[in-house]
């Protein structure tokens, strides 16, 4: 029996990276995966006829996550079709890296709308019905940099570290009704955001992590799914990190 029979999922930005590698997880228990994009559109295509080859159901929707009113439309399109939503990963992310006394003030707005803002915004639409429902599990894909900082990063730390006040927030506003939020922080993950790095700062990067090699999409997928199944039902407002004991 797979562990995700009948349930629906809704991850964000999981056309290609870790929320692909999410969305293709929960997929393969069973799931039926709404694979949100906001560019990507063939790379969201790809990664639901994926997700069907894989044993579960399937199906794309386009939107953009800081968008409060075209979010709502999302899932109340989604409840609409399936009568519920049980699973919400908020995944959808940027990075506009610059030194602070370089960066614009567009560079810091469109971090924190996208990856802050996207987050709230979906928790806020997902909750009414999760409420009604009395379950539902909520991840949240927060960062290291969102715990420890890093140079060149001011928006997207301040970005992460407020995705661990929000999930710990919603944890405590949703666990009267059976509903956990969680986050879960990667380390250095090999995806399209990392590849654009130069090379000494991978080098540099790697240095840092004591198990001596780089994550995989892969790595943040299993903790994703252990959140989502009955195993992790005691656990709520938390900040796992997968990141190779980068943050010890
Ligand atoms: P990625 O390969 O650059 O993918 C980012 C995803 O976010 C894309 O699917 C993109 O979709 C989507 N997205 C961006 N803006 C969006 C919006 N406004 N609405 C909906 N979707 C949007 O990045 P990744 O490495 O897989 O990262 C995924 C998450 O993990 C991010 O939150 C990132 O901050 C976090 N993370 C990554 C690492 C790492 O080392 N890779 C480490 C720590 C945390 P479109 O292409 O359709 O725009």
């Amino acid at each position: 029996m797979k562990r995700l029979e009948g349930k629906i999922a809704l991850v964000t930005g999981a056309g290609r990276g870790i929320g692909a590698a999410i969305a293709l997880k929960l997929a393969e228990e069973g799931a039926t995966v709404i694979v949100n994009y906001s560019h990507s559109e063939t790379a969201a295509a790809k990664t639901a006829e994926e997700a069907i080859k894989r044993g579960g159901q399937a199906e794309t929707f386009g939107c953009d996550v800081s968008d409060m009113s075209a979010v709502d439309a999302m899932i109340k399109g989604i409840i609409k079709k399936h009568g519920r939503l049980d699973i919400l990963v908020n995944n959808a992310g940027i990075t506009r890296d610059n030194l602070m006394m370089r960066m614009s003030e567009q560079e810091f707005d469109d971090v924190i709308r996208t990856n802050l803002k996207g987050a709230f915004c979906c928790i806020k639409s997902v909750s009414r019905y999760m409420l009604k429902q009395r379950s539902g599990r909520i991840i949240n894909i927060s960062s290291v940099v969102g715990l420890h900082g890093n140079a060149g990063q001011a928006n997207y730390a301040a970005s992460k570290a407020g995705i661990i006040g929000l999930t710990k927030a919603a944890a405590k506003e949703l666990a009267s009704r059976g509903i956990t939020v969680n986050a879960i922080a990667p380390g250095f993950i090999q995806t399209d955001m990392t590849a654009a790095l130069p090379e000494e700062v991978k080098e540099k990067m790697l240095s840092d992590i004591p198990l001596g090699f780089l994550g995989e999409t892969e790595d943040i997928a299993g903790t994703a799914l252990f959140l989502t199944l009955d195993d992790a039902r005691y656990i709520t407002g938390q900040v796992i990190s997968v990141d190779g004991g980068m943050s010890i």
